[in-house]
């Protein structure tokens, strides 16, 4: 390594904090200012540039750059600042990025896997020049947030993705992997833009795509061992629901559309049992959509209520659910039911307007996840206060324009009664001298914990039952004041505490069932974890070798 190296390798780069001894030693002295900085200092400096800028998208731009310069000094401004720069990193302003891709492109990060590379996948894999990869996030690019096919352009999420792995969850960079698939896009904008730059056709699909898929997946295992963790995101329903059954129990994957938005609105269940006084299993749940969100919900909502003590049965029973054709009734008239919406198919005549609905069902709990904007009308939201004392109402859909109803609707319709959460970030409501701060259900509480519990753990294949722990940690970790303002979720600003909560809670988990691969059991599951994870601050590491000298050699 020359000297200059140390100042392009974004890994090594500490720009004019490096100390007069290493840049001497390094030989990088005079390449640098003669002003010595703290990485406060810097981290400083970026906020006020950041500043400076009016459209997110140029400050996504400017932290994609940060990221390729200096490593620790990106990770030490996102880590600390998680608010104000997750929402620029990752959604809502990484989807503008994704959709402004092929024009905002500067320097590549991650893989991109073409179908054309069928064959030689592991081949390509093998240019990716770490060798120590534990997690990858892997993305077809077919239906991206709400946004629809961007085709390879989805990159945008994987990369944004591990960005919270390693900020929010202390998983080291190095380990971390974003991969696209390339299978074409059906998008027509995209086919005809003259700055996409992806493969310019339609999707594969079919047995070509399927084979393309498996190949990949033995790629990793090939390149980086079984126990690589593979998070499968923003992949269209039809696969996504497809491809969790067939490679949950053969490699250690899991799906964060379904899985990750179940925990985390399990959890906001779970607090909100604090405010209305009850089990899950006294609810009756309504759901508004049956698609990857939904379904993975209601699945975990059974776990949870079955360990409440309940058969599985009764658990489903309690459980409706909406689709784009009304309520799902055994024996509906009016469309097939298939897959995982059969098993809540009750007797029941059919319906489809959905106020009419809700005043049939009479739901404690109404949870929206079918991005149809607003469709919690007043009216609805009346009904609801009307037959319930506490009515809980989760408004999931994304983005903000998306949102079933709004924080504010919620309360003013419901008297200020209904326990309310969102997927979107919605701003503190007042109501008659009260004011609310509602909490925003968003997977970020939960995937970065999962992967780190289970990196950690070395667990092979990861079932519901980690979700589900994840769901009960992250409630645990609402307090009462966060309860009595409203809210169902730790404030943003905890979400790495978070986040090494639920790594020990799978960890325990995961000794106590005998899951985990790592031996022996560690004694203290906290500082086990906490050692295996990234430090940003330049302190921790010294660019300098270590020297020492050697005992007197003539008494030997
Ligand atoms: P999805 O798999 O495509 O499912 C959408 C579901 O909505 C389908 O079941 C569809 O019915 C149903 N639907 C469509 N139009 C409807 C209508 N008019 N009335 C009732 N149901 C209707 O999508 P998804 O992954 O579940 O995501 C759905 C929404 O949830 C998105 O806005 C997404 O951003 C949001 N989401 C939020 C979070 C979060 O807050 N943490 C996490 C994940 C997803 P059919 O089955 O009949 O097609
Ligand atoms: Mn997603």
């Amino acid at each position: 390594v020359r000297g200059i190296d140390y100042l392009r390798d974004p890994r090594l780069n500490m720009g004019m904090a490096f100390s007069i001894e290493e840049r001497q030693v390094l030989g990088l002295h005079g390449l640098i200012p003669p002003r010595f900085k703290t990485q406060e200092e810097q981290v400083d400096l970026c906020r006020k540039n950041i500043d400076r800028y009016q459209e997110p998208l140029n400050k996504f731009i400017y932290l994609a750059g940060l990221q390729d310069r200096n490593e620790r000094l990106f990770y030490r401004l996102l880590s600390e600042n998680v608010e104000e720069y997750m929402p620029i990193v990752y959604t809502p302003t990484v989807g503008l990025a994704c959709q402004k891709f092929g024009l905002i492109f500067r320097r590549p990060r991650g893989l991109f896997i073409s179908i054309h590379d069928k064959g030689h996948v592991y081949e390509v894999m093998r240019n990716w020049p770490e060798s120590d990869v534990r997690a990858i996030v892997v993305t077809d690019g077919e239906r991206i947030l709400g946004l629809g096919d961007l085709g390879v352009q989805g990159m945008g999420i994987p990369v944004g993705k591990l960005s919270l792995y390693t900020a929010l969850a202390g998983i080291k960079p190095h380990q971390c992997l974003p991969i696209v698939l390339d299978v074409g896009t059906n998008r027509k904008e995209l086919l005809e833009d003259e700055f996409y730059i992806g493969n310019r056709h339609e999707r594969v699909t079919g047995d070509a795509y399927d084979g393309f898929i498996d190949e990949f997946m033995q790629a990793v295992v090939q390149r980086y061992g079984q126990n690589t963790l593979i998070q499968f995101e923003d992949f269209g329903n039809h696969n996504a629901f497809r491809f969790l059954e067939k490679y949950r129990g053969k490699y250690c994957t899991f799906n964060d559309d379904i899985q990750g938005t179940a925990a985390v609105a399990v959890a906001g269940l779970l607090a909100s049992l604090r405010l209305t006084g009850t089990k899950l299993a006294e609810h009756k749940f309504l759901f508004q959509g049956a698609g990857e969100a939904s379904l993975g919900i209601a699945n975990l909502c059974v776990m949870a209520m079955m360990e409440e003590g309940i058969g599985e049965q009764e658990a489903r029973s309690k459980i409706w659910l909406v689709d784009s054709r009304g309520l799902i009734v055994k024996d509906r008239p009016k469309g097939g039911i298939s897959g995982h919406k059969l098993s809540y198919a009750h007797p029941h005549e059919p319906m489809e307007n959905l106020e009419d609905i809700v005043r049939t069902v009479k739901p404690t709990a109404l949870i929206g996840a079918a991005a149809i904007g607003g469709v919690f009308t007043p009216q609805l939201l009346k009904d609801m206060a009307s037959f319930n004392k506490r009515p809980v109402i989760f408004a999931l859909s994304n983005p903000t324009s998306q949102a079933e109803c709004t924080a504010e609707d919620c309360y003013t319709h419901t008297e200020g009664r209904a326990v309310f959460a969102s997927g979107s970030p919605f701003s503190p409501v007042t109501l008659n001298g009260q004011t609310f701060h509602p909490g925003q259900g968003n997977n970020a509480y939960i995937f970065p914990g999962v992967a780190l519990g289970v990196i950690c753990t070395g667990i092979h294949h990861i079932e519901d039952s980690i979700f589900l722990m994840a769901a009960k940690a992250l409630a645990d970790m609402v307090t009462e004041d966060d309860l009595s303002l409203g809210r169902l979720y730790p404030p943003l600003s905890d979400i790495r505490k978070c986040s090494l909560k639920i790594a020990v809670y799978i960890a325990e988990h995961a000794y106590t069932t005998d899951i985990a691969s790592t031996y022996p059991r560690p004694n203290d599951l906290t500082k086990f974890i906490e050692d295996q994870q990234y430090n940003y601050d330049y302190d921790s590491w010294s660019a300098l070798p270590e020297t020492w000298q050697w005992p007197d050699l003539s008494t030997f």
